[in-house]
Order: C-alpha cells, then structure tokens, then sequence
C-alpha cells in the first residue's frame, strides 16, 4: 500500500505534469463505481470538467487536487492503485478506472486492481483535515501532539501509529521502521511511552519518512512511481520484511509478530519490552 512516502513521490511527480492544466472530458471506464465516494457521478464531472488544476498537495496519503473553482479533488490509492500520464488517445490500459483528459493532449488516468481506491470531492478542507491527524512530516506532528495522543491510548505503540488520526501517512512499513529507529518495541503500550520515547520516536518516524521519499519510495509489493518504476527504499529498510535476518544495529535475528491483523517486524533486544 502506498504510505507517505511513496503518494509524496507520485505528488512531486506529477506536479509539472497537471499544474494549471485545464480538465477538458473525464472518461469513466466500466466497474468503477466503487471509486467514488459520493456516488453521484455527473455531480463529479460537472464539478470539475472545464475547469483548471490550480496545485496539488497532500495531507497522509491523500493527494489533494485544488480545483480552479475552489473545489477540491482528493484520491486516495488504498491498497493497489497507481496514476499515470498519457497522451489522450492512449488506448484504455489494464484496470484503468477513470482518464482526466488534459488541454494538451495528455491524460491522468487512475489504475486499481483491487478497487479499494477513492476519489472525491469537498468544497473546502476543513471538514477533511478534521478527519485525520496532521500530516507526519509536518510542524504540526510533533512531540507534544504525539503525547496527548497517546497518554490514554490503552493498544500497542504500532497500532496507534497506523491510527490516522495519529500519525498520517504511516503505515505498516513505516510503523516498523520507526520503532526499530527510536528503539521502541512495537507491542509497547502506547501510554507508557515516557518523554524520551515519544520525542526519539517523533524524530525517528520523520527521518524514516524523509529517508524514503529520497530513495523514491518501498516497493514491496506493487507500488509503482507515475512512469510505473518501483522506488529503491526496500533496499534501505532495517526491520520491514527481514524475518529471521540479522539486526543491522546488533545482529540479534530479526522476529516477525502479528499487531491488530497487520505483519510487524522487530528486533527483540534493539527493542527490548
Ligand atoms: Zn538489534
């Protein structure tokens, strides 16, 4: 699933490619309706067709489109969804959703193989930005803002970190590494993070996300960048994925444990409960 990271790498990307670029059709292709949140599909077109990509950003791992006017379009990818950019009159590619066709001639489509991605639209982000908590690598997610989150939150540190309303933009990967960064054994319960813990951890879940995005990304299973290349952090990671392999700090082989459904990945004296 894209985390952070990787819906980062996909925003920089596509950023020359959509910025002040005038959405002149939208091909919806068969079996997308589960796309859309609001289900009323022409609302969708008539809200957007005609009208300019102002900038594009992102809060987590939403991509955020602000529309010329002042709507805003956010997609999120889920477990298996991509972008591309195309010329228009490029045929209709595996498990393509829907096509944004351009002023030049170029298309923004959206694949997903398992569907579980989303598109929307709100008129302003307050209701939005309510939803989740403030995005991993900003100002906003820091050492104070982690503690009043966690000091009544009775599950494992891991779990609360894949809370969005958490941390935004982490995800099972990042969770990981980032315990494994700060020394942090992921089954802790959250409450009991002292200051210390929480400030190496806040620290730790940034370096692991800026680390990442310069390295494009983890391909793990099918993330893929907007030219459809994988990123090169999975070559990086210290825990994720390395069961049974050794520690990079001290050796000790690294154990693969299940929290609320989801792999984790740890080193049992790095990280010591
Ligand atoms: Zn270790």
């Amino acid at each position: 699933m894209p985390e952070l990271p990787e819906v980062e790498t996909i925003k920089r990307d596509l950023e020359s490619k959509v910025k002040k670029r005038l959405i002149k059709s939208i091909n919806i292709f068969e079996g997308s309706e589960r796309l859309f949140i609001k289900k009323d599909i022409n609302f969708f077109s008539t809200a957007l067709i005609g009208n300019k990509i102002d900038c594009l950003s992102r809060h987590g791992k939403y991509l955020i489109f602000s529309i010329s006017n002042k709507k805003y379009l956010i997609v999120h990818l889920r477990m298996t969804g991509s972008i591309s950019i195309n010329p228009s009159n490029s045929p209709m590619a595996s498990y393509e959703k829907i096509r944004f066709n351009f002023d030049n001639n170029f298309s923004m489509s959206l694949m997903d193989i398992r569907k579980f991605a989303t598109i929307d639209i709100y008129s302003n982000l307050v209701n939005f930005n309510q939803r989740i908590g403030p995005d991993s690598i900003s100002h906003d997610f820091n050492p104070a803002f982690l503690k009043s989150k966690l000091v009544a939150r009775k599950s494992s540190i891991k779990s609360a970190l894949l809370d969005q309303s958490i941390a935004a933009g982490v995800g099972n990967i990042y969770a990981d590494e980032a315990c494994w960064d700060a020394g942090i054994n992921p089954l802790q319960k959250a409450f009991l993070l002292n200051d210390d813990e929480i400030n190496r951890l806040c620290a730790s879940i940034k370096n692991v996300l800026f680390e990442s995005i310069n390295n494009r990304g983890t391909t793990i299973n099918n993330y893929k960048d907007l030219l459809g290349n994988s990123g090169y952090h999975q070559t990086k990671v210290a825990v994720y994925g390395r069961v049974d392999k050794k520690c990079l700090r001290c050796s000790q082989k690294i154990i693969k444990t299940r929290v609320v459904g989801r792999s984790t990945f740890y080193c049992s004296k790095c990280q010591e409960l």
